[in-house]
């Protein structure tokens, strides 16, 4: 059986990966992204490459989205040369990007009136899981949507988990990723301790590590902090970007996130810093700085 066209658009570290995962797996594929260069490889590889996000999206029956943020979100798939304006009547539009709730509320609205669906599937994992076809899609919207792109999302990810109506996927990714964020700033604070207090610091990793605040996020972190490796993974401004949207989430519904509030003001100190394009981990070495 022929498989659906798709369209990706945006291919930095997650994007690029969930591509050559689908043109490697068959699907005929166009790609866009704001900064050419990022599309050569995939071109080369047998992949359309789109002037615009409306000539991706045009003739595509998934539009897949992975960009920074909001205004990322919004500027590529609203406007003359935005991917709506090419989206078949149709089609179903898969917002990947972490966003807010508001936007992906809007950005549904906007593809309704296309005669198009939206679902909005952010994912769990990272550089390597996005390559990998390893991803935890985290999906909003409507269950016969979900089950229409299920053959596309299966070959992306291992999980596929449906929260209900549009907005749960990102709601419940914001929740993830303040636990993340928070997770990492915590880890920054007990690593310049461990160094206050003149503690070994690998003894004192494992320990950590292994014990009770061992989560995969902090041995994640640890272990790339310990290598001093912060190539980007997860880039340290975007973990800021979802702590604020996380924090922005909660006072609609009257509620503090003041764990996350925190973190945030120890991930802008490192952005301030000069460490927002580095890996989020990043966030540790900022802390040992004062
Ligand atoms: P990234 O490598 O920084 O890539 C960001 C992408 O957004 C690039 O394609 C970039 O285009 C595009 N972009 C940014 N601003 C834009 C604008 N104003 N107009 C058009 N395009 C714009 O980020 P990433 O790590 O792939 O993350 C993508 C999304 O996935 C984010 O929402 C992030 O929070 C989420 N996420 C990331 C991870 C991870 O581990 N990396 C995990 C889960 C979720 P240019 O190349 O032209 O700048």
């Amino acid at each position: 059986m022929s498989k659906p066209r798709v369209a990706v658009i945006g291919l930095g570290i997650m994007g690029s990966g969930m591509a050559g995962r689908l043109l490697s797996s068959g699907f005929p594929l166009a790609v866009y992204n704001r900064n050419k260069e990022k599309a050569a490889a995939l071109g080369t590889a047998g992949a359309t490459v789109a002037g615009s996000p409306r000539e991706a999206a045009s003739g595509a029956e998934f539009i897949i989205s992975m960009v920074a943020d909001d205004v990322a979100s919004r500027g590529v798939w609203s406007g003359q040369n935005g991917a709506l304006a090419g989206a078949t009547r149709g089609a179903v539009l898969i917002e990947c990007s972490t966003l807010t709730v508001g936007w992906i509320k809007e950005l549904a609205s906007a593809a309704a009136k296309r005669g198009c669906e939206l679902l909005d599937a952010p994912v769990t994992g990272t550089k390597p899981h996005a390559a990998n076809g390893e991803l935890s899609f985290l999906v909003g919207g409507s269950e016969v949507t979900l089950a229409a792109a299920r053959p596309v999302l299966s070959v992306l990810g291992r999980e596929i988990t449906h929260l209900g109506p549009t907005g749960s996927g990102s709601l419940l990714k914001l929740i993830n990723n303040f636990m993340c964020g928070v997770q990492a700033a915590s880890l920054a604070e007990a690593e310049s301790m461990i160094a206050a207090g003149g503690l070994d610091l690998e003894k004192s990793l494992a320990v950590l590590t292994h014990g009770a605040p061992g989560s995969g996020l902090v041995k994640r972190a640890a272990e790339r902090a310990f290598a001093n490796d912060f190539t980007p993974n997860f880039p340290l401004h975007l973990m800021a970007k979802d702590l604020g949207y996380a924090i922005d989430q909660a006072s609609h519904f009257g509620q503090k996130l003041t764990t996350a509030s925190s973190a945030l003001a120890i991930f802008k100190d490192a952005i301030a810093k000069g460490y927002g394009d580095q890996d989020f981990s990043a966030v540790i070495k900022s802390q040992q700085q004062g």
